[in-house]
């Protein structure tokens, strides 16, 4: 069985084969490690944004009861590769290796990756910006004469492990997402000045982050992960029949108009929020969020929009017309 990439997907999906006595199991992986995501985003403040007991996989299976209600990066990494060891899957895998084509071999019936000794090796795990920015469209970023980095291969290098290296570095930010929204809290507190470019700007809502206490986790018992799942899916069918019980019999209109009024409600309150917190009326103005709840990945967080209430912080928000160049 081989895998592209060892993210959650592949591990997740290992493990139940290894259950089933799936023996010969290969990930092949650009990255250095197994992880993915958790593999890559190394930048300050990367955490989870749904519920550490409900996101990371496995928990009852290994054994493990994440630290905090929102892991951070660093644990489900190290999640990530106590699987990989768990179900021997480091064995057969091939890192920093990047599959570049699939051939159907029409005689043995099966696919082939295209051959083994083509892969692009990736190399060192840190590429240029602007390799993986293209893909956002953005042009002309190699005109840029500061140095650069993609979130997500964050240049420790230049900023210093603690970012004590950016005190005399003014910083631009592209784009105001649940990365950025991590991000810029832990910028602010060291960098002389930051700029945040925004184009269309997030919902953010109060994150109840807390560390896992020893008297909850003590009582958690065996398969205590998989009962919280069911408990979860139950819940949401019984909602999602209370409702269609609810819905039945008005029309579409009618069901628009509530849903518009619920986003409405859900809005108002995101918006009081940036209201109570942002100083400058024009940018809070500018953060409030403008479209419909889940149009855009919402996103949770304590720090963020204080930080616009720093000196050193200034939001440019360009109205839904992004960063199209940088002279
Ligand atoms: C900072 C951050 C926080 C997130 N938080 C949450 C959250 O709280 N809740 C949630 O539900 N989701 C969250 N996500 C989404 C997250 O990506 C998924 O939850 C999940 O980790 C995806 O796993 P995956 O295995 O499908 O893909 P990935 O983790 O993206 O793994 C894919 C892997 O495939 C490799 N790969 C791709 N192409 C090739 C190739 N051709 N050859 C070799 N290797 C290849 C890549 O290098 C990568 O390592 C978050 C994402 C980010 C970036």
């Amino acid at each position: 069985m081989l895998f592209i990439g060892g993210g959650f997907s592949a591990l997740l999906t290992s493990a139940r084969l290894r259950e089933k006595g799936v023996a010969s199991i290969r990930i092949v992986e650009r990255g250095a490690d197994v992880g993915g995501t958790w593999y890559w985003n190394r930048y300050p403040g990367v955490a989870c944004d749904v519920v550490a007991y409900d996101y990371l996989p496995l928990l009852d299976e290994m054994n493990y009861i994440p630290t905090r209600h929102y892991a951070q990066g660093p644990e489900i990494f190290a999640h990530c590769q106590a699987i990989a060891k768990k179900y021997d899957l480091y064995d057969l895998a091939v890192f920093q290796t990047t599959v570049t084509e699939t051939v159907w071999d029409g005689e043995a019936q099966r696919v082939r990756q295209q051959p083994i000794g083509h892969l692009e090796r990736a190399g060192a795990a840190c590429r240029h910006a602007h390799e993986l920015v293209d893909a956002a469209r953005l042009d002309r970023l190699q005109r840029f004469r500061g140095h650069s980095f993609h979130t997500s291969r964050w240049d420790y290098d230049f900023t210093g492990p603690d970012l004590e290296r950016l005190g005399n570095v003014r910083v631009g930010i592209i784009g105001t997402g649940a990365s950025a929204v991590q991000i810029i809290p832990n910028l602010a507190k060291h960098a002389k000045r930051v700029h945040v470019f925004q184009r269309t700007p997030s919902s953010i809502d109060v994150r109840d982050d807390w560390e896992t206490s020893d008297e909850w986790a003590a009582k958690q018992g065996d398969g205590w992960q998989a009962k919280r799942r069911a408990k979860i899916v139950s819940k949401l069918r019984e909602q999602a029949d209370r409702k269609g019980r609810l819905r039945h019999g008005i029309t579409r209109d009618e069901k628009i108009r509530r849903q518009e009024n619920n986003n409405i409600d859900q809005m108002m309150r995101i918006h009081k929020r940036i209201d109570d917190t942002v100083n400058d009326q024009a940018t809070a103005d500018a953060l409030k969020p403008w479209y419909m709840l889940m149009c855009k990945r919402p996103c949770f967080h304590n720090d963020y929009l204080p930080t616009f209430n720093q000196p050193n912080v200034h939001l440019v928000d360009t109205q839904g017309q992004g960063v199209t160049e940088i002279g």
